[in-house]
């Protein structure tokens, strides 16, 4: 396709630690599997093992049973402010609004169906999600992702490669997050990817909440 002929800008936006204020998906696997994750965690940040073999192996170890007290965990996590005026600052410029996770889908799809924007489920004006989907069909949980590559379980790369912009940005906080950041062409960073993105010598904005990052966009972008 010819670069004039895509839509300018598109937003790929992380939901754990992101649009959520703590790291649901880890919070709620140190709460259904500690011993796990005391096993496995220190060993994914420190890129000792990938986060594809990692989260498959945490995932597969929990029973099926605690899937729906899985999904309740993150009724009782606040979001990071501002996302309302996000999107709806998105969705005013013509930007999609892509939410890209490495944790649960269902999750993601709990949480933004009760988030209102004008009386709506603000589900509605997210362009589209993409995290890993769950079968609960056997003993064990099963981790399904269309986009497993490389290194990871959810490949945030091939995600965006899906929806081409002329600009794409991302916005994330830790390692799920690096490979979309250091491909993207707007990056924002907080936390644990600010320090990943420091160290591989890569720009970024920093951000605090949603307001930064709308704040921030409102200047660079020229509709
Ligand atoms: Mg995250």
């Amino acid at each position: 396709m010819n670069q004039n002929n895509l839509p300018p800008y598109a937003i790929f936006c992380d939901f754990d630690g992101t649009i959520t204020t703590e790291d649901t998906f880890t919070g709620m696997l140190k709460a259904v599997a500690p011993h796990l994750c005391d096993q496995y965690l220190p060993d994914i940040y420190a890129k000792r093992i990938t986060l594809r073999e990692g989260v498959r192996k945490i995932i597969e170890s929990i029973p099926s049973h605690c899937y729906s007290a899985m999904l309740a965990y993150v009724d009782e996590i606040p979001l990071r402010a501002g996302l309302q005026e996000l999107v709806k600052f998105a969705s005013a410029n013509q930007i999609p609004f892509h939410v890209v996770s490495g944790g649960i889908k269902d999750m993601v799809i709990r949480v933004l169906t009760h988030q209102l924007l004008h009386n709506r489920p603000l589900i509605e004006q997210i362009a589209s999600i993409h995290a890993v989907e769950i079968d609960t069909s056997q003993a064990y949980l099963s981790p399904i992702s269309d986009y497993e590559a490389g290194t990871e379980l959810v490949a945030k790369v091939k995600v965006m490669e899906q929806y081409p912009a002329q600009t794409t940005i991302s916005i994330g906080d830790s390692i799920t997050d690096l490979n979309i950041a250091l491909n993207a062409d707007i990056t924002f960073a907080r936390d644990r990817l600010a320090y990943y993105l420091d160290e591989a010598g890569t720009f970024y904005y920093h951000w605090d909440d949603f307001f930064t990052v709308r704040d921030r966009l409102a200047k660079l972008i020229q509709v």
